[in-house]
């Protein structure tokens, strides 16, 4: 029986190695308030209006995911919260919590929690990912750009009142902040906040060479274990990470090693960009319009059987490289259009 959203919770839908399909992330705009420098080059053109879902198509094509078996909703950008009426698309995809839907969450740079985390919590919104690289001033603004760090901590601090759980995602970068991770780690412990951390990925045109950028993260976990003592763990979050317990403050940390650890086997993830772009992998670039569909029909059945289309497609894996003879991107676009 359909319930008062039209969502019938299914079986997944499996891809063609037998994963099961549960995780769906949505860049609701490639706009952001910040540039950090892994991520976009300081003067980025950003897609015309017209282009990018409206709230109604995100809440529907979202509606096809959940009533095809997906039980995780990310909400992601560019940065999410910028998109005017974002509170009101987290109402109408709360709403499906609880038919079908397991989980709605958010990934932000925190720049608009202190104003938003409240609406959120009220939407359903339980946890949440804020992204911040490091606790020294100076260098958040020069990673960022245009950002402040009490302005993030200010989110950060809004969301812990509000009631959410709070995972902080920082990128390790070589030469930057790789002398802060035992800092960070103590940080994450003091205030109760999980942490993760994420390799660069070769992602979209940015200023500079990446490699100077690339440090992998069993360096920083060799070099963690001289201060923490970390314990693996089964705990998982649905998503890509591997995580341990750090015994010394009772909190999690997690890795993300696209690079030096192929984590594709489990996954579970699609992604759809803000103009209706499906992608099946993160590091490959084959996609499926589902903008075209929502705009040609108001039948679901054709939206359904064009998502079961693309996800018999998924391939088995990505292979990002960096290396000395390519300093650029493996994949042409930015993180902030497949949604990170
Ligand atoms: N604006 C939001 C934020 O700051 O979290 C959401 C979008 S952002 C693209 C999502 C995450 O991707 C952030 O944690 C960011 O640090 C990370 N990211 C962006 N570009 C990346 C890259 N090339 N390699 C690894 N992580 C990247």
């Amino acid at each position: 029986m359909p319930d008062t959203h039209g969502v019938v919770a299914t079986p997944p839908i499996i891809d063609p190695f037998g994963r099961a399909i549960t995780y769906l992330r949505v860049s609701v705009t490639d706009r952001c308030d910040l540039r950090c420098v892994y991520c976009m080059a300081e003067n980025m053109t950003f897609l015309p209006k017209p282009e990018v879902l409206r709230l109604e198509e995100l809440e529907r094509v979202c509606a096809a995911f959940v009533r095809q078996g997906v039980r995780k909703l990310r909400i992601t950008g560019g940065e999410p919260l910028v998109r005017r009426d974002i509170i009101t698309l987290f109402n109408r995809l709360g709403a499906m919590l609880g038919h079908g839907l397991d989980e709605l969450t958010l990934t932000t740079n925190g720049n608009h929690l202190d104003r938003l985390a409240e609406p959120l919590a009220r939407a359903g919104v339980r946890r949440v990912n804020v992204s911040m690289d490091t606790l020294s001033p100076e260098r958040f603004t020069q990673i960022t750009r245009w950002g402040r760090l009490d302005r993030t901590q200010a989110g950060i601090f809004a969301a812990k009142a509000a009631g959410l759980a709070i995972k902080i995602n920082a990128v390790a970068l070589k030469g930057v902040n790789e002398d802060e991770m035992d800092q960070m780690v103590a940080w994450c412990g003091e205030h109760g906040f999980d942490l993760c951390l994420i390799e660069t990925m070769p992602m979209g045109e940015i200023t500079g060479d990446r490699n100077d950028q690339y440090l992998p993260l069993s360096v920083v976990r060799s070099r963690l274990r001289r201060s923490w003592t970390l314990a693996p763990t089964t705990y998982a979050t649905g998503g890509p990470a591997r995580y341990y317990d750090v015994a010394e403050t009772g909190q999690r940390i997690g890795f993300i090693t696209p690079m030096t650890h192929n984590f594709c086997e489990s996954c579970n993830r699609v992604r759809l960009t803000c103009t209706g772009t499906l992608f099946m992998c993160l590091g490959q670039n084959d996609a499926a319009d589902l903008r075209a569909v929502l705009r040609s029909t108001d039948d679901d059945r054709v939206l359904d059987a064009a998502i079961q289309e693309a996800i018999a497609r998924k391939p088995k894996g990505h292979d990002f490289i960096i290396d000395r003879r390519q300093s650029g991107a493996a994949v042409p676009r930015h993180m902030s259009v497949t949604g990170g």
